[in-house]
This record gives C-alpha cells, sequence and structure tokens, in this order.
C-alpha cells in the first residue's frame, strides 16, 4: 500500500515550510491558514430535497457514531443536512432508509465493530432493496478500508471521507441512483466549511469546533493522516457561533480541536489564550471547556488565561501518554516527564484545586517493565482525577507499527489492569473529599436510570445525582455530596444559586 506519512509528509514539507524558508522540526511544523468558505443551505434546500415515499411516509436516517467529541459533533452537522434534506430520525436499523456508520480509526478494535455492525446489516439491505449503506469518518479516509469496502462489502452504497463531509447531499442523492458503490475520499481539505446545518443534542451542552486537524505525528496515531493538517476556525465564526448557542440556551460549551492549544498558529494573528479571553466575555456565556490539550505548547499565556476567565472551567485534559522519556520520544510527544511534571506544577500554583485529567497508552512497542512503572510513578506523583487508558493498537502506515513489538498481549493486559486499578482508587479517594460540600451543578437532566433523579456536572466535570424536578433542569444548583463514588457524586439539592466555583 502507498506510504501516506511519506505522500502527507512530503507534500507538505515541499508546498508550505521548505518553499518559504522557514525549515521544518518533525511533528512540530506549521502550515498556513486554511480558507474559509460559506456552506450554501439555500442550494441544498432547493437540490436535495428527498421527497416522500410512495407510502406518504418520510424517508428516515440513522447515524451510528463512534469514537472522540469530533466524530459526535461531525454527526450533528450531518444530522443537520440530512434534516434540511426532508430525512427525519429512525429510531432503530428497521426503519431507517439511510444507515451512516461515522467511524474512528484511532483503536484497531473499533474497525471490528464496524464491520461487524455492516456484516449483519446485510440481510435487512436484501430485505429493503431502497436502504442506503453508508461509511464517513476516519477510517473512511483509509485506503485499506476502502479496498477491503469493494472487495468484501460491495452491499455498502456510500463511501466519503471526513474533508468532503459536507458533500453528503450530493453523494446521497448519486448513491440513492447508483448500483455500484459511489466512494468519494478527499486526501485534505482544500477550505473550511462554515454555516453547514447541524441539529445538536437537545440539553445545556453543545460542542464548537475552534479547529480541525492535527500537526503533531506521534508516532502511533493515525489522526493526522485522517484528519489532515492543522486548520483554525476564524475567531468571528466561532464567537458567532457560541452567541448562536448562547441565544438558543446552550450552557456549557466544550471547544474541540486535537490540539486546542495550537489554535491560531496557522492564523498569524491569535492565540488560544486570546480566543479564551473572548469567549469568556460573551454576554450571556456560562461555562467553557476545551479538549484536547497538548502538554507541548502548553504556555503560561493560556494558564493565565484560564485562570483569569471566570466561565472557562476549573478542569484541563492534559494526555501525557507514557511516563518515562525513552518511550515518550519513540512517541514523538515533544515532552518529557520532567516537563509534563513540571508543567502540571504551574497549572496548579496558578489554578488552585484544577481538575486534571489524562490519556495514557500501555504497550507501546518495546515498553519494558521499569519503564510502564515510570508510567504508573507519574501516575502516583500526579494523582490525575480520571485517566482514559488504552492498550497500544499498532495502525497500519504509521511509524510505530514498524517497531519491534516484544510485550505479549497478555502482558499488556495486565499492564492495563495494574494501571486502571491504581487509577481506579485515586480517582475514589479524590472523590471521597468531595463528602459534605456544597457543590454548584448546572443541572442537565433526569438521571439515565431513574427519572425522579436528576443528573447535572459540576465546572470540573463530575456528574452529580441528586432528587429534584425538572423545572431546575439547565439550572445551576447547590448540592450537598452525601455518597461520592468512583464515576459519581449523589447529594442532596441545598438551594438553586449563581455560579460558584465547585
Ligand atoms: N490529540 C489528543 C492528544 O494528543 O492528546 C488525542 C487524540 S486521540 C484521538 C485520543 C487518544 O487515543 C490519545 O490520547 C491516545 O491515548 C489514544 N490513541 C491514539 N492512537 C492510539 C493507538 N494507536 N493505540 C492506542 N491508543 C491510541
Ligand atoms: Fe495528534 Fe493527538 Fe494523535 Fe498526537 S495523539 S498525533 S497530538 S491527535
Amino acid at each position: 500500500m502507498e506510504n501516506l506519512i511519506h505522500q502527507l509528509r512530503e507534500g507538505r514539507l515541499k508546498k508550505h515550510a521548505m518553499e518559504e524558508g522557514r525549515g521544518l522540526v518533525f511533528g512540530t511544523h506549521r502550515s498556513p491558514a486554511a480558507e474559509c468558505a460559506p456552506f450554501d443551505i439555500a442550494k441544498l434546500t432547493e437540490q436535495y430535497q428527498v421527497g416522500q415515499k410512495v407510502s406518504g411516509q418520510p424517508y428516515r436516517y440513522l447515524i451510528r457514531t463512534y469514537g472522540c467529541q469530533m466524530n459526535e459533533h461531525d454527526t450533528e452537522v450531518m444530522a443537520g443536512m440530512l434534516q434540511t434534506m426532508g430525512y427525519e430520525p429512525a429510531s432503530d436499523v428497521e426503519s431507517a432508509d439511510f444507515i451512516l456508520f461515522n467511524t474512528c480509526a484511532v483503536r484497531e478494535n473499533a474497525e471490528d465493530k464496524v464491520f461487524g455492525e455492516i456484516g449483519r446489516l446485510r440481510p435487512l439491505k436484501q430485505r429493503n432493496p431502497e436502504l442506503v449503506l453508508g461509511l464517513c469518518g476516519c477510517m473512511a479516509q483509509e485506503k485499506g478500508v476502502q479496498k477491503l469496502v469493494q472487495d468484501k462489502f460491495p452491499w455498502v452504497d456510500l463511501v466519503f471521507g471526513t474533508h468532503n463531509l459536507h458533500r453528503l447531499p450530493q453523494l446521497l442523492t448519486e448513491a440513492r441512483q447508483s448500483q455500484e458503490t459511489v466512494l468519494e475520499v478527499w486526501d485534505y481539505a482544500p477550505q473550511t466549511m462554515e454555516n453547514l446545518p447541524k441539529v445538536r443534542a437537545q440539553g445545556t451542552r453543545a460542542w464548537v469546533n475552534i479547529q480541525y486537524g492535527c500537526n503533531k505525528f506521534c508516532t502511533y496515531c493515525i489522526v493526522p493522516y485522517t484528519r489532515g493538517a492543522e486548520r483554525s476556525r476564524l475567531p468571528e465564526d466561532i464567537l458567532d457561533e457560541i452567541r448562536n448557542l448562547i441565544a438558543d440556551g446552550y450552557r456549557d460549551i466544550t471547544l474541540l480541536g486535537q490540539n486546542v492549544n495550537d489554535y491560531g498558529v496557522d492564523l498569524g494573528n491569535m492565540t488560544f489564550a486570546q480566543l479564551l479571553r473572548q469567549v469568556n466575555s460573551l454576554e450571556g456565556i456560562d461555562r467553557i471547556r476545551f479538549t484536547t490539550s497538548n502538554p507541548w505548547n502548553f504556555t503560561q499565556e493560556l494558564i493565565d488565561a484560564i485562570a483569569e476567565s471566570e466561565h472557562v472551567v476549573e478542569h484541563i485534559h492534559l494526555p501525557v501518554q507514557s511516563g518515562n522519556n525513552r518511550i515518550l520520544k519513540r512517541m514523538n510527544r515533544s515532552h518529557t516527564r520532567e516537563a509534563y511534571l513540571h508543567l502540571v506544577q504551574r497549572i496548579r500554583d496558578k489554578i488552585p484545586g484544577v481538575s486534571l485529567t489524562t490519556d495514557i497508552i500501555v504497550g507501546f512497542p518495546g515498553e519494558t517493565e521499569e519503564e510502564f512503572q515510570d508510567t504508573l510513578k507519574l501516575v502516583e506523583e500526579v494523582r490525575f482525577d480520571n485517566a482514559f487508558t488504552f492498550i497500544y493498537s499498532a495502525r497500519e502506515n504509521t511509524p510505530a507499527a514498524t517497531f519491534e513489538d516484544t510485550v505479549t498481549l497478555a502482558e499488556k493486559k495486565a499492564r492495563l489492569k495494574r494501571l486502571n486499578d491504581m487509577q481506579y482508587s485515586i480517582s475514589r479517594e479524590k472523590q471521597e473529599q468531595y463528602v459534605g460540600q456544597e457543590l454548584d451543578v448546572l443541572v442537565e437532566g433526569p438521571s439515565k436510570t431513574n427519572p425522579d433523579v436528576l443528573a447535572g456536572r459540576t465546572r470540573k466535570n463530575q456528574l452529580v445525582l441528586f432528587a429534584g424536578t425538572s423545572a431546575l433542569v439547565g439550572q445551576h444548583v447547590k448540592v450537598r455530596v452525601t455518597e461520592p463514588q468512583t464515576w459519581l457524586l449523589k447529594g442532596e439539592i441545598v438551594s438553586h444559586r449563581g455560579e460558584e466555583s465547585a
């Protein structure tokens, strides 16, 4: 298979950095600002209406989403386009006329799940010849996946990638008329698209993309290949979108990007810290979150902006990946263990009580027992509030996939368990410190398991359950913690009050 890594790196090197004489540092190079194009909703509304079925029923769609918040948000955009075309949501696969898999390629098991599902849907396709099956997202960017669909899953009608998601209406219309699989995957994003229609989840929380792509090229990670180079949206577009969200009643806004602290580097006249301050000063803004930040470029300017912006919450997700310098270097992470610990100290000095969460990979190729123990020691030292932990999964065409891997799967699983056991007990201890405390909770809605119980979040993103009426949804309440658990806090409502730091 063609080596996308070389293709991408060389392409970007020649075009942007080398020609401008800026030189290049591996993994930290910059691409120029992406051009921004408005999306034509009027054209979409006129040209790609789906109409009704002969039975008079509407056409219905179902999107199965895998992976990160970015994918969840892409699904909101695609749902927006589909509903503008006249599609309505389906409650299950049987009643859907269009089933779309919005996929993740970060780890192999996500891919296995998707193909398992597509296999199971084949009989449905035989029963309903009008049914259109589609695959998009990060997996669709992989040449190997495109070939697999063509060779083994020809009943998939439509494949498109992350860079041409806005072409869904045209492509779906084509797929409905075609006997063959319609496949359109762009290798890069020529523009960032604005004004895309969105159907957001109801509630208090909303995601806002501030940046697409990633320039870091961590050796294990497929994201720079599936999502392309970093592109920042213009601040005025981001601020406009947030103003509209505030007007629509959303209270808790998460700014999304693979390296949010790199926001604006390509624009040249804006930093993420400046953007945060601008969002913070919007009329009516309540809570501001952001994810994911990278330890490498987490500046003092950014720490100060978080500390000084009252609406920016005291929660930072700061993926460390490993506690060992040799492994970090082989991962092409741009931080060392010491730099990470120093950063944590600087953050804690300036933002007392800040909640820190992280991502950790165990069993990276060649990771020794001692090197893994460095990760355990780092976890013990930092005492994260929570950690997302993963067994290393080799991704085709990434550099680490060629590294010799001597660690057995059984050993990797055992390391994951040791790490999780340690983290769970730290998380539990941290949660127990909240007994008796009164926390500021933004009420999100009824709990998933009991309609008489409300669920809400603290500024630090802790899930809190307590008895209350649905009239409180969207409001801030004070809840006294009575029963802390590892993943949630149970409590009783004390009063309805304005926002105070939890
Ligand atoms: N941009 C974010 C960062 O660098 O912190 C992370 C984005 S990535 C989609 C989410 C997490 O998946 C990573 O932080 C990493 O822990 C994990 N991950 C990525 N590639 C992986 C792989 N090949 N095997 C196992 N875990 C992986
Ligand atoms: Fe980029 Fe994060 Fe993947 Fe590293 S782990 S390449 S920073 S998306």
